[in-house]
């Protein structure tokens, strides 16, 4: 309602198709996309991000949890949405009120979703490596079983990637060594029989550096936003990518500093001379990690202009002696572009010493989303 207040994000309707049609003219035949909304799309909005790919035609999406799965059903999203977590038992009705599909997290929780009486759609996890979810791939026998319970709806078995950001090395090598226990099991399975399932392994690392495996479904998150995750990370521009996402805010009210005056609590910046403080309403409620305090920089009419003084939870302070006609309303840039100028999200995080994801998921819900 107050989509423009103090602060909001910017989201490039035409960067994020731009980037969904480069990623589907990648597929190979009969590969479907699952774009990953989770943790409110990576901070994005998943409700705009996902009628972004609905409109576009989108009919598969993944999710972390039930919330998130219910949050895009109620805004109208149809088609296949999976939850990637565990999902508790008592709550099992809600999958199948809002015909939702959900990853079983191993062999025991395929019999307590069979248990519910009810069909459900699932999609089993296969731990090849990661060790956080799935069943073991050398449980084959296991596996197999899942098939034999009549309430599961098996679409797909999958598993996940632990270091496929990895292109040499160790990295590849264990890459390579989950991608072939991935595949063991399907041959296995295929064998006994068992054919009537589709398979999906790759995230955005996956895609960027393992493309050459195939499969039924990819579930890129960072690269449908175009964003990398750390700086050094140069995937989303080899594949030609855009960011989606800018930051703003406003500045709220613009006062002198004369020496000796501290900024904030405290008093962790101390003016050495005169100086121009713009206060603006973003803080660590907001999204900025605190840990930048005195530390980073935000964008005003085209300038960079570095932060004071600890960083509130609804307030940051910048030093704008060296911006002209600032005022309350002046529109600051925290992640975007202003002028000649640049913040990338994985500069901000990389500052912080956290990754991108950290800090662009902790965006908070209290902001705008503005599709542009
Ligand atoms: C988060 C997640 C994804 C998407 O991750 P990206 O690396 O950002 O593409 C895909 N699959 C699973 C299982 C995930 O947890």
């Amino acid at each position: 309602m107050f989509e423009k207040d103090r602060a909001w994000i910017e989201l490039n309707k035409d960067n994020f198709i731009h980037n969904i049609n480069v990623l589907e003219s990648g597929l190979p035949q009969g590969c479907r996309m699952m774009p990953c909304v989770k943790a409110n799309a990576f901070g994005h909005g998943a409700v705009p991000i996902s009628k972004m790919l609905h409109e576009h035609g989108t009919r598969d999406y993944c999710v972390a949890c039930l919330s998130e799965a219910v949050e895009l059903r109620e805004a109208g999203i149809e088609g296949q949405i999976l939850i990637l977590g565990y999902t508790d038992p008592a709550d099992l009705s809600a999958l199948y009120e809002y015909d939702l599909s959900q990853t079983v997290v191993d062999c025991a929780y395929g019999k307590v979703l069979n248990a519910f009486g009810k069909p459900l759609r699932v999609h089993v996890a296969i731990d090849t490596g990661m060790r956080r979810i799935g069943e073991r791939s050398e449980h084959v026998d296991e596996i197999a079983g899942l098939w034999s319970l009549d309430n599961l709806n098996i679409d797909s078995i999958y598993t996940h990637l632990s270091s496929a950001d990895e292109t040499e090395g160790e990295g590849r090598e264990f890459t390579l060594k989950q991608i072939e226990a991935y595949d063991r099991l399907v041959n296995e399975l295929h064998s006994r029989g068992i054919t009537d399932f589709r398979t999906h392994v790759l995230a955005s690392s996956g895609i960027a550096n393992y493309s050459e495996h195939g499969y039924d479904y990819i579930r890129p998150g960072a690269l449908i936003y175009g964003i990398e995750g750390k700086p050094s990370d140069d995937s989303p521009k080899r594949l030609g990518l855009r960011h989606v996402l800018e930051l703003k805010a406003k500045v709220s009210t613009v006062r002198k500093l004369y020496p000796g005056d501290c900024v904030s609590y405290s008093r962790t910046f101390k003016a050495d001379h005169e100086m121009l403080c713009a206060s603006v309403g973003f803080g660590y409620a907001d999204g900025m990690p605190r840990e930048l305090s005195n530390r980073w920089n935000a964008l005003v009419n085209g300038k960079v202009c570095p932060m004071i003084g600890t960083i509130c939870m609804d307030f940051l302070m910048l030093d704008v002696s060296e911006v002209p006609d600032v005022h309350p309303g002046t529109e600051v840039v925290l992640i975007g572009k202003s002028g000649n100028e640049t913040i990338r999200a994985c500069d901000m995080a990389f500052a912080a010493g956290v990754n991108t994801n950290a800090v662009l998921s902790q965006l908070s819900h209290r902001l705008g989303r503005i599709v542009v």
